[in-house]
This record gives C-alpha cells, sequence and structure tokens, in this order.
C-alpha cells in the first residue's frame, strides 16, 4: 500500500514504464495479423489448456515415462524446500561452484538465488533484463521484461557503479560488455539451470523461448541441466506448439515468433555432439494444487505468462511491477498469489483492481481475469479472512440499500460528517462527497407534485 502510493505519484517512473507499454502496444498489433483469426487462435488455445489441466495427473505422468526412457530425471517437488533442497543435492553431488541461469519465474518464487548465494554458490542470470536486475540487486519488474522500469541511461550508470565501464555508454556498448561477463560464466559454470514455457506431455520434452540465445547456452555447456518448472506449464502435444509459440510471442513481445525456440527432451543421446550428462526436470507445486481443487480459479492455470494483462492493466501501469511485492504481479499475479500463498495475507491483491476487464479482454488464453479477481473477493469474505470492521460496513451498507428509510435517516450535514470524517478511508484518495440537502425521495415527490 505505502509502495504503491509512492509510486503512483512518480511521475518519472511512469514516463519510464509508460514508454516501454506504448512500444509493446504499437509492435503487439504486427504479431497479431499472423493470425487469420486471433480469437478463435486465442480459444483454441484455452481449450487445450483445459484439456491439459483437467487431467494434469495424466499429463505429467505421460511426460515422466517419456523424459525417463531418454535418460532425464523428474522429480516432484510440493513445496519450494522440497525444490531448494534438491537442488543443493544436485549441487552438492556435481562440486558445483558456479551456476548459470535463465530466465525463469518459477526460480523466482522459490527464491533460488539468494539460497544458492547462502550456500555459496555463484547463480548468475544470463538473460539480459535479469542480469540488470541482479546487478541492481532488485527482483524483476515484469514477468516478460523484468528491468522495464529503467531508462538506458538507468541502465548506463548502473553499469558504471557495478562493472566500472566507461560513462555514456550506447544500448548496444552495454550488451556487449554484458556479453562478454556473461561468456566466461557458462565455460565456467558445472550446471545450467532454466524454466520452461511448456512441458510438453507426448514426447517427455520441455520448450524453452527466448530472443537472445542465453538458455540454449545455459544448457549447452555445463555437464549438467536443471529444469525447475510449474506443473500448469504441460500442454498435450508437440504439435500443439503450431498455436502456442506464435501466441506467446504475439502477447508476450508482438513477435511473430521468439527468435530462439528450443526443444530440450533429455540429456545428450549416444553420438550426439553436444548438450549435457544429466538432465533433471523438477515439477514444482508449491500451491498449484489448490488452484487446481478449486473449480472456479482453475482456469487461471491456463496461463502461459505472456504478460500481456500487465501490459494493459491501469493499476500496473501507475503503481508498477515492484509495489505488489509478489513474485508474480499485474492481475494474474493478483488472482493466483492468494491461492499460492495465503489468502488472509494476500487477498488485499484482489482488490488492486479497477475491474475494468481489459486484462480479461487482452489475455492470451482468455481467462476470465477480473470475474476471478471478485471471486476472489468473494471467497476471502466466505473464508473470514475479511477483517470485522468490513464485514460490519458491508453489513450496514447493503441494510441501508435495501430500506430506503435508512438512507432517508439524517440531513445532508450529517451525512458529509459521517464519509468524509468519520469513514476517511473513502476520502483518502477522493474529493470529499457532497450529499444534496434533500433525499432522493423528497426530490422524486416533488417532481410528481408538480404534474
Ligand atoms: S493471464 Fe493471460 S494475459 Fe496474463 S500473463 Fe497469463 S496468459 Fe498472459
Amino acid at each position: 500500500m505505502a509502495k504503491s502510493t509512492i509510486k503512483a505519484a512518480d511521475l518519472e517512473h511512469r514516463r519510464k514504464v509508460h514508454f516501454n507499454i506504448s512500444r509493446y502496444n504499437a509492435t503487439v498489433p504486427l504479431g497479431k495479423a499472423q493470425f487469420s483469426d486471433v480469437h478463435l487462435a486465442r480459444e483454441k488455445a484455452k481449450n487445450l489448456k483445459w484439456r491439459a489441466i483437467e487431467r494434469l495427473d495424466e499429463r505429467l505422468e505421460e511426460f515422466e515415462a517419456h523424459l525417463t526412457k531418454r535418460g532425464g530425471k523428474v522429480i516432484w517437488a510440493e513445496d519450494a524446500q522440497q525444490a531448494l533442497d534438491e537442488v543443493m543435492a544436485i549441487c552438492k553431488a556435481k562440486n558445483c561452484k558456479t551456476i548459470v541461469k535463465s530466465k525463469s519465474m518459477v526460480t523466482e518464487e522459490i527464491h533460488l538465488n539468494h539460497f544458492l548465494e547462502k550456500h555459496g554458490i555463484e547463480s548468475v542470470e544470463t538473460d539480459l533484463g535479469e542480469y540488470i536486475q541482479q546487478l541492481d540487486e532488485e527482483p524483476p519488474y515484469h514477468i516478460v521484461t523484468p528491468a522495464m522500469h529503467k531508462s538506458k541511461e538507468d541502465i548506463a550508470r548502473l553499469f558504471v557503479e557495478k562493472l566500472n565501464t566507461a560513462p555514456n555508454l550506447t544500448p548496444e556498448q552495454l550488451t556487449l560488455v554484458a556479453r562478454e561477463k556473461l561468456r566466461e560464466k557458462y565455460v565456467k559454470a558445472e550446471i545450467g539451470i532454466t524454466g520452461a514455457n511448456f512441458i510438453l506431455a507426448d514426447i517427455g520434452g520441455i520448450a524453452v523461448s527466448e530472443n537472445e540465445g542465453n538458455a540454449r547456452l545455459s544448457t549447452a555447456f555445463p555437464k549438467t541441466h536443471i529444469v525447475i518448472v510449474g506443473i500448469e506449464k504441460v500442454i498435450p502435444s508437440v504439435n500443439d506448439l503450431a498455436l502456442f509459440w506464435p501466441l506467446l510471442a504475439t502477447y508476450g513481445t508482438g513477435q511473430w515468433i521468439t527468435s530462439y525456440n528450443t526443444i530440450i527432451s533429455g540429456p545428450r543421446q549416444p553420438g550426439e555432439p553436444d548438450g549435457p550428462d544429466e538432465m533433471y526436470v523438477i515439477l514444482l507445486d508449491n500451491g498449484r494444487t489448490n488452484i487446481l481443487e478449486n473449480e472456479k480459479n482453475r482456469e487461471s492455470l491456463y496461463c502461459i505468462r505472456c504478460g500481456a494483462c500487465l501490459n494493459a492493466c491501469p493499476v500496473y501501469k501507475n503503481i508498477g511491477g515492484h509495489a505488489y511485492e509478489a513474485t508474480y504481479s499485474g492481475p494474474i499475479g493478483s488472482v493466483i498469489t492468494p491461492h499460492l500463498k495465503d489468502m488472509k495475507e494476500w487477498k488485499h491483491l484482489s482488490y488492486a483492481s479497477s475491474l475494468c476487464g481489459n486484462c480479461t479482454e487482452v489475455c492470451a488464453v482468455k481467462i476470465n481475469l477480473h470475474e476471478l479477481l471478485l471471486e476472489n473477493r468473494y471467497e476471502a469474505v466466505e473464508s473470514g479472512a475479511a477483517p470485522w470492521a468490513e464485514k460490519i460496513a458491508w453489513k450496514v451498507w447493503k441494510q441501508a440499500s435495501l430500506h430506503r428509510s435508512m438512507m432517508n435517516m439524517g440531513n445532508d450535514k450529517l451525512k458529509n460528517w459521517m464519509i468524509n470524517k468519520v469513514f476517511k478511508g473513502w476520502t483518502h484518495s477522493r474529493a470529499d462527497l457532497n450529499f444534496t440537502p434533500k433525499t432522493f425521495n423528497e426530490m422524486w415527490r416533488e417532481k410528481h407534485k408538480k404534474k
């Protein structure tokens, strides 16, 4: 709340975010042009995710059986700690000192870098945006563009401070500096860690989309590859990528297709020239099965993390990604975080919405986001997570709305005082209310008397 109030008044922050989102808005229509019927494509994608999520257990076991046949190892982690313990066990077995990591929101969710650092293991982010955020010791600001809130001048200053570069380098020169630093790490690292955009049930593979080639390097150089992925990322078949890849690219960045799309279905096979000797896939639950058992909210598991709903949200555009203080920000973050974590503690996110419906309008897989935000509010009240004062306030409001006589009680001065001075929450960020001297009933009677 405090952070969002500060950010909402920070005009420079708003300028940078609006500038980056305007560039996104300009490219998305170009991406959409590749579909003969983009609404149908989104509908089809939603149906495919529905099929996968309704049979999630079977699809995941199918994935495991296929991957295992090709020498991959699947690990099931119920929560963040289990996933971290498994990563640590592998690191110990490999005597690992350095890890190269490609961008993955799931690793943010389990605070992997912090954990590895505590255990003396260097974990280097290799996606440029994530690398910038890591240098600045900040979490990602956006699920697709982690450093969206930084201008090129901010990044140049950061590189001067942290990497001792010359001042005023161009974006191209800054990229080359990062490239040079990162190349050393790929060669040195014993383990590469990636997330996955999709789990491919029918072939036992994972699909990774990226624009920099860093995920490929993270999986090609180190001898061990660990994938950490949320269980909801499953799709029925490798063939479905023909739809999901262009859809993710269009709604994520406005591209027709992301620059590098890789399918990995096991460690290096006999006769293959490159790839890791070992591949582990950690399938993470961490609260996702809570969402699965909730019939209404289940469709939030269809999310392909394109970030379109963040870019469309008037709240996100003003308060930015960090004010949510959650791994997943924006509308989708507000929908899933109370279920992934704790409804009582995180229910306030469901109120961080004007319910304008723009998020639902732009969602790549047509998730009814604004309705799910309402559903969360309902569930918060039903589960008793709403505070006592809020419950009383709604009861009074309901009674007054149902009984005209209650609304007519008191004069305008008393009502103004009650709302503007006693219930100050209403006027905290709004102008004072000014009730009319006459009630609606009085005005109505007068009007009809005249006739
Ligand atoms: S909820 Fe929809 S729009 Fe938002 S990130 Fe997920 S797929 Fe994209």
